[in-house]
């Protein structure tokens, strides 16, 4: 279940501004990683040149040790969501959920020890008042699935929502959203109508910065957020052990 052909299509979509997930088939967590559409784009290797060489060197590691990795970071992950959901209650920023294991560590194999990267999967849903729209993007090549996520303001004048205290984006005064409410998704993670990714990275560098100090890992392990553009990167390390964790982004499709 760790085929080349998941990785070639991962690898080969890299170039792309967004893209779909590939093609695992074998579990739960794989499964909804497949209905999910990521919104980063990971640079880092040029596959074009890498990867043939990447399979070449790619080594089975015993496996207990990506096992522990990758339950290390699941835990961490789920302390993360924990957070996110207190801090993000009744905001407008995306709601998130729990992450999804992906990539090769979570298949089992990695190219070479000290290139593992566990790479988890975060969905995002839209917050009260917005949904997401998935877009194709028509300028990307065929063959290639390339997605902007487009958001849109949702009336909410409904009682439910009144019963929550929130002006409705569309339909209450500006002057009244402007110094009542905080803005709106689009005036923040967003350019145009459409998420976006680089804006998106940026806000998840600070929700982890701001959430780590509270988790029970950082009382033993140290956290090095490592630069990404379009995906939030960062190290772990306790003196003996070191891990490297990039969270990515996405939305669910048929997800508004
Ligand atoms: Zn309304």
């Amino acid at each position: 279940n760790n085929d080349d052909g998941n990785a070639q299509q991962v690898n080969n979509n890299a170039a792309n501004e967004e893209r779909g997930v590939g093609n695992e088939d074998d579990n739960e967590a794989a499964n909804a990683a497949n209905n999910m559409v990521v919104a980063n784009d990971i640079n880092n290797f040029d596959l074009e040149d890498n990867f043939g060489r990447m399979v070449m060197e790619r080594i089975q590691w015993p496996e207990q040790d990506l096992e522990m990795g990758c339950r290390w970071t699941m835990a961490l992950m789920n302390n993360f969501a924990t957070y996110f959901q207190l801090v993000l209650a009744n905001s407008f920023h995306p709601v998130l959920q729990r992450a999804i294991g992906v990539g090769s560590a979570f298949e089992g194999w990695s190219p070479r020890e000290q290139d593992v990267v566990y790479q988890v999967l975060v969905p995002m849903a839209p917050p009260q008042g917005h949904s997401f729209h998935l877009e194709q993007d028509t300028a990307g090549q065929r063959c290639m699935r390339n997605f902007r996520i487009r958001v849109q303001l949702e009336c909410t004048c409904s009682s439910e929502q009144q019963g929550r205290n929130m002006l409705c984006f569309l339909h209450h005064p500006k002057e009244e959203l402007r110094t009542n409410q905080d803005p709106s998704l689009l005036h923040t993670l967003c350019t145009g109508s459409h998420l976006d990714v680089e804006k998106t990275a940026r806000w998840f560098y600070q929700l982890v910065r701001a959430i780590w100090p509270a988790l029970p890992q950082s009382h033993n392990w140290h956290l090095v957020l490592l630069p990404s553009r379009r995906s939030c990167q960062f190290q772990v390390t306790n003196g003996r052990e070191s891990y490297r964790i990039e969270m990515l982004f996405g939305v669910r499709q048929g997800n508004s």
